[in-house]
């Protein structure tokens, strides 16, 4: 087992934060000073380090590039008011890395070294997490097959890492989406549960034929009878429906199980409003559009906390939303962002302190 004071450091020697404008930066462009590493070989974790930012090497017969053995996770750190740097619920992407992992046969990465390695990297990239609020520290813990052969078969070594990004508030104008109804993102017995690098690839054409058209994003379909809602793009999706939450249930193996999506659910019901996670179909949805019913969709996700969908289109029908007008979406995301940045009291045991 690996304790976090083995963590082997090398500090870099100069930061490259005065070079940035931390008030006002892209998403997903600059990385932090230092960076973790481990390897597995030979059936065993090896040593983990931190060292300064910087490029890889690998042998182009790289198995991870060929045949597709890559996973990741997303997390954010925040800086509270008064100085304190806080991770939102790590140990759900722990827990969800590792259940990806083994779907993607690749070895569990083990606690010590996702959570003290994690924690011992933004302990030393502290001052890079901005203090605006909105922005915040991204976390992109990931891990792919290193095994320089070609051969399908599971890699036998593989490499996880950490790197860590400053991002500002993500561009969030309410959506345009439409009902997928010829591409499929996932289907049962498939990855879709999983954050496995290959379900972004095979979603990017559908993605952007949709952009083609004049959509923000898809909302994908079951892969049967494009009938079920699954989720939206890269995000879990929310109805309300009447005085109900209905967000499509998570026991087909379709849907990514979102942290957000979770903590969503747990500010419903702390409202008093009644969640619903089931089969959800697009007619009911249409229905619900035409008796009045619909008030209210939109999709959750760690890069965009809570995105308001404005139009909603399946077939020629076109459901247009009044977003200014929306009580419960706005409510669930201050109501998030209060817990995030210390200003509300860390009621669900959140919030881990760095
Ligand atoms: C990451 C992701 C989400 C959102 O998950 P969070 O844990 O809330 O960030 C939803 N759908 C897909 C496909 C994702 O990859």
């Amino acid at each position: 087992m690996i304790d976090t004071q083995d963590i082997i450091i090398t500090k870099a020697k100069d930061s490259k934060i005065d070079s940035l404008d931390l008030d006002n930066i892209p998403f997903g462009r600059n990385f932090t000073d230092h960076m973790l590493v481990a390897d597995y070989k030979n059936g065993k974790w090896g040593k983990v380090e931190i060292k300064p930012y910087q490029p890889i090497t690998f042998d182009p017969s790289l198995a991870a590039i060929h045949y597709g053995q890559a996973i990741f996770e997303g997390v954010k750190a925040y800086k509270t008011h008064d100085g304190k740097a806080q991770i939102f619920r790590p140990e759900d992407n722990y827990k969800r890395f590792n259940i990806s992992a083994k779907r993607m046969e690749m070895p569990e990465v083990p606690e010590e070294i996702f959570m003290g390695g994690l924690k011992k990297l933004i302990e030393m990239d502290i001052y890079w997490i901005p203090a605006k609020r909105d922005y915040a520290l991204y976390i992109r813990p990931f891990m792919f097959a290193t095994d320089e052969l070609i051969g399908v078969k599971p890699s036998s070594s593989y490499k996880f890492m950490i790197i860590l990004s400053p991002t500002g508030p993500y561009y969030n104008a309410p959506m345009k989406i439409y009902v997928e109804e010829k591409y499929v993102r996932a289907v049962e017995g498939g990855v879709g549960f999983a954050k496995a690098a290959g379900n972004y690839g095979a979603a990017m054409f559908p993605s952007e034929e949709a952009k083609r058209k004049g959509y923000d994003q898809v909302l994908w379909t079951d892969a049967f009878e494009h009938k079920y809602v699954q989720e939206c793009g890269t995000m879990n999706v929310f109805f309300i429906i009447g005085n109900k939450a209905i967000t499509p249930g998570l026991d087909t193996g379709t849907i990514l199980a979102g942290v957000t999506r979770d903590s969503v659910i747990t500010l419903l019901e702390e409202l008093g409003i009644q969640v619903e996670e089931r089969k959800l179909s697009i007619d009911e949805i249409v229905e619900a559009h035409k008796n009045g019913e619909l008030q209210e969709v939109f999709g959750t996700g760690t890069a965009v906390t809570i995105s308001m969908i404005r139009e909603l289109r399946y077939k020629d029908y076109v459901m247009n939303f009044d977003v200014e007008s929306w009580k419960i979406a706005p409510k669930i995301k201050s109501n998030m962002d209060a817990i995030k940045d210390g200003s509300a009291e860390d009621r669900f045991n959140w919030m881990t302190i760095i």
